[in-house]
């Protein structure tokens, strides 16, 4: 594979940390611009972002001195460094909306974490184990642009990437007919350490804002289907859930209860969790996990703590499967939300596209 130079737009955030972790040491990107907004841009990397470096892992060596660019106003400059950028930054809607288009227009591809384009019809929302097939409305994308090269890919939210995989391949076997869905969020969901945010100690926030309309919603999205120049939402499954914020650092957990048109013995579950893969194993990419749903036997397992990190924080943790009274069956399942959730998810997303040729 060649070497793709790449940027990250919102490199000094919470998820901009993340990218830059990942993407030091890719086999296949190297970072060429780092941009923030205008407080960071002139900084050195070590600089601007120091003072809230919230990763366990240090700064890496070969970024501290890279000048942060201003997204805005150097996008020229960084369009000319780079083959295409991530983005992850904490703007208005509209803003964003406006930002990600520039760089597509300049003919830079935009992997994002933002959900401002999650619903733009023609912009593929993709779990690359779920539904890869999404990128090929790109070429659609590109005429309304009116680009050869630049396009926006986005990736879903990060409350949904554990219950989400798991339902998926059981629906195409069995139909889910309804799921409700409780989370149990992170703090780094909100851009959040412990250090900067005392108050979530001894706590449980009962409130996300957006959250709850995003892991209904968005699931409907990554189950639609290219019509056209657009996806078409799916009308089903049908997904109620609540999302509440809790005194952890990473990792996003999920309780699910769930019918289905076809009621699946335990045993069925079990075996289609165990034997499914997706595109980015049979390409054996990068960030793909080898085994991406894992289920745990112990009645206390998954844990967050101790879970959340499985295979690099790109595989699904699952537990609990029982028979529930009033839905068909319940489970748990847990991601961590800053690596599948966010800056891995957008990398392995990356990766995809690359291997399908539309980073060419
Ligand atoms: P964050 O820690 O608050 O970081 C925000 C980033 O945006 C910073 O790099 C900031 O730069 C930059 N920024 C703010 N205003 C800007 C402007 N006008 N122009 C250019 N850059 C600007 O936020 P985060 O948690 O990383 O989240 C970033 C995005 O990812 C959000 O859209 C969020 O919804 C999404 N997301 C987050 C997670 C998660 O788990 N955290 C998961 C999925 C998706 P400065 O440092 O210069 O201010």
């Amino acid at each position: 594979m060649k070497t793709y130079n790449v940027g990250i737009i919102g490199a000094t955030g919470m998820v901009g940390q993340r990218f830059a972790l990942l993407l030091s040491d890719h086999p296949w990107f190297k970072i060429t611009a780092l941009a923030a907004s205008g407080r960071s841009a002139g900084k050195t990397y070590l600089e601007a972002v120091k003072p809230r470096w919230a990763m366990k892992d240090p700064i890496p060596d070969n970024l501290k001195d890279l000048k942060v660019f201003d997204a805005t106003a150097d996008i020229d400059k960084i369009c000319s460094l780079v083959d295409f950028v991530f983005c992850a930054v904490d703007m208005k809607k509209p803003d964003i909306l406006a930002l990600e288009e520039a760089y597509a227009k300049h003919e830079c591809p935009v992997v994002s974490n933002n959900s401002a384009n999650r619903f733009t019809p023609d912009v593929p929302m993709v779990i690359p184990e779920l539904n890869p097939e999404h990128i090929d409305i790109i070429p659609a994308q590109r005429k309304r642009l009116g680009t050869k090269r630049g396009f926006i890919a986005v990736k879903s939210n990060c409350s949904l990437q554990s219950y989400v995989p798991a339902l998926f391949p059981l629906d195409s076997k069995f139909g889910v007919d309804k799921c409700l869905v409780c989370t149990y969020q992170a703090i780094s969901g909100a851009g959040k350490t412990f250090e900067r945010w005392p108050e979530i100690l001894d706590n449980v926030i009962p409130y996300i804002g957006g959250e709850e309309e995003k892991s209904e919603r968005e699931p409907l999205k990554i189950w639609g289907k290219i019509e056209g120049d657009h996806i078409a939402l799916a009308d089903e499954p049908k997904f109620t859930a609540q999302c509440l914020r809790v005194p952890v650092s990473d990792g996003h957990m999920a309780a699910v209860f769930v019918s289905f048109k076809s009621k699946p013995s335990k045993e069925q579950i079990l075996e289609v969790w165990k034997n499914f893969s997706g595109v980015p194993q049979e390409l054996n990419l990068p960030h793909a996990p080898k085994q991406f749903l894992n289920y745990f036997e112990q009645d206390d397992m998954p844990q967050t703590k101790l879970n959340r990190n499985l295979e690099g924080g790109m595989a699904v943790s699952i537990g609990r499967l029982r028979e529930d009274s009033q839905y068909d069956y319940k489970f748990v399942c847990l991601s961590h939300n800053t690596l599948r959730g966010a800056a891995g998810g957008g990398v392995l997303l990356a990766e995809l596209l690359c291997a399908k040729g539309y980073m060419d």
